[in-house]
């Protein structure tokens, strides 16, 4: 009988190779958009976060390529793209 792993776990598994540059940008001037604050919530990985300006930030390291937070919050305030070929995640089922 195989053994559950909590999500924490298995997603420290998956392998990040990192890009020459960030793929996911907040849009300057959107830090504080009341849209933006979605992704407090919906990310998977906890990426984002509150600074002490109450400016929405992002942590790009981690990150599972879901699109969850385009989703969430639009392209209005997020500049979402993929990573380049060959960066990015690698996922380790387990
Ligand atoms: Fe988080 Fe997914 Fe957005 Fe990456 S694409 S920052 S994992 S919600």
């Amino acid at each position: 009988m195989s053994e559950r792993r909590s999500m924490k776990a298995k997603l420290g598994g998956n392998v990040f190779k990192p890009d020459r540059e960030r793929h996911i940008n907040i849009k300057p001037g959107f830090e504080k958009d009341a849209r933006l604050k979605a992704a407090l919530f919906v990310c998977p990985a906890g990426l984002y976060s509150l600074n002490e300006e109450d400016e929405v930030v992002l942590d790009i390291d981690g990150c599972l390529e879901c699109g969850t937070c385009r989703i969430a919050c639009g392209t209005e305030v997020l500049d979402w793209n993929y990573p380049n070929g060959e960066a990015g995640v690698q996922f380790r089922f387990g």
